[in-house]
């Protein structure tokens, strides 16, 4: 866990979240300022800065987060698809430096990707 990071401070209860799945390598929580009817963000329990961090050493965190992805989403309704997202870095606007992914759904989203 990092110091002064939001995500490690939410994964050991820090600060409070809307907890919608856990196991022993991810934690899953509702986005605070939801862009659609569904905005989750899966998030890894070792603090990996962004995907430009991900190496062999720490991808099992990542493979781990997509295989719990599909139950996380068709546990959230989303049952006629939805968008997984990671911002990455300045030109993608990251404001959380820990890896995670945004599952974004519940309603038609935009042909555009950016
Ligand atoms: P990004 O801009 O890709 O780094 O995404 C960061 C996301 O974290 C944004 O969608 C924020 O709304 C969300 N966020 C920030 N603080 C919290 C929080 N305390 N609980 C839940 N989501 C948060
Ligand atoms: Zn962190």
């Amino acid at each position: 866990m990092m110091e002064n990071c939001l995500f490690c401070k939410i994964i050991n209860g820090e600060i409070p979240s809307s907890k919608v799945y856990e196991d022993e390598k991810c934690y899953a929580f509702k986005d605070i300022n939801p862009q659609a009817p569904v905005h989750i963000l899966v998030v890894p329990k070792a603090h990996i800065a962004s995907v430009d961090e991900i190496a062999s050493l720490n991808s099992e965190y990542v493979a781990r987060i997509f295989e719990v992805i599909p139950e996380i989403a068709k546990a959230a309704g989303l049952t006629n698809g939805y968008r997984v997202v990671s911002n990455c870095g300045d030109d993608a606007c990251q404001t959380v430096k820990h890896l995670h992914f945004h599952i974004i759904g519940g309603r038609q989203l935009a042909g555009e990707m950016a």
